[in-house]
């Protein structure tokens, strides 16, 4: 081969790897990310729409109006967050909403661009504001450190291996949008969250206590919250759960360790 040649594949691959790899805000973990945020955000925002004329959002202006209290509070917060780390330009196209959606599950998911649903059914187990703002934190932080975009990622290489991108928009929409869906968590009948591996709930956890302390809420209720959800779960949990979720004590622990690194951001 000759040395130009060579250069040109040294290049190509070098756009490849720069384009389907991102870090993860704060903990600078590289990630599998094959889908640009623009194009994520967009399929994120029409699956979103779609999603809230199919399901009935709660009539309850209380609840709802604290809904989006906390999420206006946290993604301040995030904003505040980002733009202290020089990372602001990772919130582009972000179109924050926050909506509570009458539904028996216990759930809660953030689709990309900051759309985030709360299901009624979490509510009995959030309790408090506070609590809300423990669920909150996490979905946003599953959301920024683009947890699910990683997930699909994966997805999409096993389901489509090379296939270019621009084909894979074109051709296979209706797929990519399954993925979505199935990625951050919606529809998902598994406990409060879709269980997302062990590295992204610790992750997750670790940002949500920094971003519900910066909004003003308490981290230390993040373990009270996570000691109601056990309790919740009682002996029924699902194979799904126990196999990706960290055990309930090791999650406590962690939160426990974690809390006066987040009470630094903790503004009462
Ligand atoms: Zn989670």
């Amino acid at each position: 081969m000759r040395l130009q040649n060579l250069i040109a594949v040294l290049i190509f691959f070098s756009i490849i790897n720069f384009q389907s790899c991102s870090t993860v805000p704060v903990t600078g973990r590289s990630q599998l990310n094959v889908i640009p945020s623009s194009e994520l955000m967009s399929m994120s925002f029409q699956q979103y729409d779609q999603f809230l004329k199919e399901n009935k959002l709660s009539t309850n202006r209380k609840q709802s109006a604290m809904i989006k209290r906390v999420g206006d509070k946290i993604s301040k917060a995030v904003e505040q967050y980002f733009a202290q780390n020089n990372m602001s330009d990772e919130l582009k196209g972000y179109q924050w909403e926050f909506n509570l959606v009458e539904n028996d599950q216990v759930n809660a998911w953030a689709m990309p661009g900051g759309k985030v649903v709360f299901y009624t059914g979490i509510l009995p187990i959030t309790k408090t504001e506070a609590g809300v703002a423990v669920v909150m934190g996490h979905e946003v932080a599953h959301a920024v450190a683009e947890h699910g975009g990683e997930r699909m990622s994966h997805q999409v290489v096993q389901q489509f291996g090379g296939m270019a991108l621009s084909k894979l928009l074109e051709e296979e929409s209706d797929a990519l949008q399954g993925i979505l869906l199935t990625a951050y968590g919606v529809g998902s009948q598994v406990g409060v969250m879709l269980p997302f591996s062990r590295l992204h709930e610790s992750e997750a956890d670790h940002l949500g206590l920094i971003f519900m302390a910066m909004a003003g809420y308490n981290p230390q209720e993040a373990v009270n919250f996570w000691q109601r959800m056990a309790d919740a779960k009682g002996g029924e949990a699902p194979p799904e759960w126990l196999s990706t979720h960290p055990s309930d004590q090791t999650r406590i622990d962690d939160l426990k360790k974690a809390i006066p690194e987040a009470m630094k951001y903790y503004k009462k």
